[in-house]
């Protein structure tokens, strides 16, 4: 079988006169994340999300994780938007149209500034999807805004990024390889339930939906995905990784052979034991050890991974940034080896 990120390298050297394939930008190449952190939204003092953690993050990468490019994310444009969301909404947000009961499911006041990061946050994770088609890999600094409905916010999200991303790349895939289907694999592990994601594609058996969450988290009124997996509170590392192992095991077998092209991976750090929402007890390394196993199951099967780093409320906020960095620091080590697969030297150094 072939591999997608092979794929996706045939696809821009055949199709795109001028670009030059992979394998000869040498010292050029290196893990792209994609950030739109200086998109600051107002909130009134007090509020409990975490804003700050985004830009933290990015300085993280910058200082820690040097082998790993940083992008400015693009903003998402209506048409984009518009093969998930409602149009009506999709303007509503545009033009400060949302009634207080609308911003109020949110849990953002609106502002210009609120609908201009609700795009970034989706274009990160469009463009982190169109580059892992082509070079295995990338990520996002923000993302996985998993609660957010065809026609509504929800939790803090705005737009569902993932499942724009998801659409907008079937489409550009048809496109350019008229017949072609671009399967997709939704791999949501944030603590709570994706339930906008899950809405979004219920009647859809091109895009797959895992999501492993807390039983009794938000939210409350759950959507079924293809796979959900209810962890009790309080789950440790031992039984989250093997409910992980048994999740993925269903996910291949649902695909018989016929693998996926990409996949998100919505790598919440709230299941984190320092979480102040999460109600779970993983650790660190039980979060990395995730990480892995994620990464290296896709991996092998060829299938190319968009990461978005979706939910992190820690009590001390830094421990979350350590959880989001080394995430990044997976997909940096899971880049090298799709580098070396491919028998290319990886140029990045190390990290
Ligand atoms: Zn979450």
């Amino acid at each position: 079988m072939q591999h997608a990120y092979q794929l996706g390298s045939g696809w821009y050297s055949e199709k795109t006169p001028g670009k030059r394939p992979r394998a000869q930008l040498g010292r050029l190449a290196a893990v792209k994340a994609y950030y739109s952190d200086h998109f600051v939204l107002p909130l009134p003092a007090g509020h409990r999300f975490p804003m700050h953690k985004y830009s933290l993050l990015r300085d993280r990468v910058r200082e820690h994780l040097p082998a790993i490019e940083l992008c400015e994310a693009p903003a998402a444009r209506d048409g984009e938007l518009a093969l998930v969301h409602d149009p009506v909404y999709v303007t509503a947000v545009a033009e400060g149209l949302l009634s207080p009961a609308q911003q109020r499911e949110i849990g953002f006041p609106w502002s210009p500034a609120m609908a201009e990061r609700a795009r970034r946050s989706v274009g990160g994770t469009i463009a982190a999807a169109r580059t892992a088609l082509r070079e295995g890999v990338s990520a996002q600094l923000a993302g996985g805004t998993h609660h957010a409905y065809a026609g509504k916010g929800s939790g803090f999200c705005v737009f569902n990024d993932v499942a724009v991303a998801a659409r907008l790349m079937q489409a550009e895939w048809h496109r350019l390889k008229p017949g072609a289907l671009l399967r997709v694999l939704v791999i949501d592990l944030d603590v709570h339930q994706g339930n906008g994601t899950a809405s979004i594609f219920a009647r859809d058996d091109t895009v797959y939906t895992l999501s492993l969450h807390g039983a009794r988290n938000f939210p409350f009124r759950k959507e079924p995905s293809d796979l959900d997996v209810e962890l009790p509170d309080g789950c440790e590392d031992q039984a989250y990784l093997q409910a992980l192992d048994g999740a993925l095991e269903q996910v291949w077998a649902a695909h018989a052979g016929a693998w996926p092209g990409l996949a998100f991976f919505v790598a919440g750090a709230d299941p984190h034991e320092g979480d102040r929402l999460g109600r779970l007890k993983l650790t660190r390394e039980g979060l990395a050890e995730r990480d892995r196993r994620v990464l290296n199951a896709c991996g092998q099967r060829g299938i190319a991974v968009a990461v978005s780093m979706a939910g992190g409320y820690g009590h001390e906020i830094a421990r979350t940034v350590d959880v989001h960095q080394q995430t990044l620091a997976e997909c940096l080590r899971h880049w090298q080896a799709v580098e070396h697969r491919a028998g290319r030297s990886s140029q990045a150094g190390a990290y």
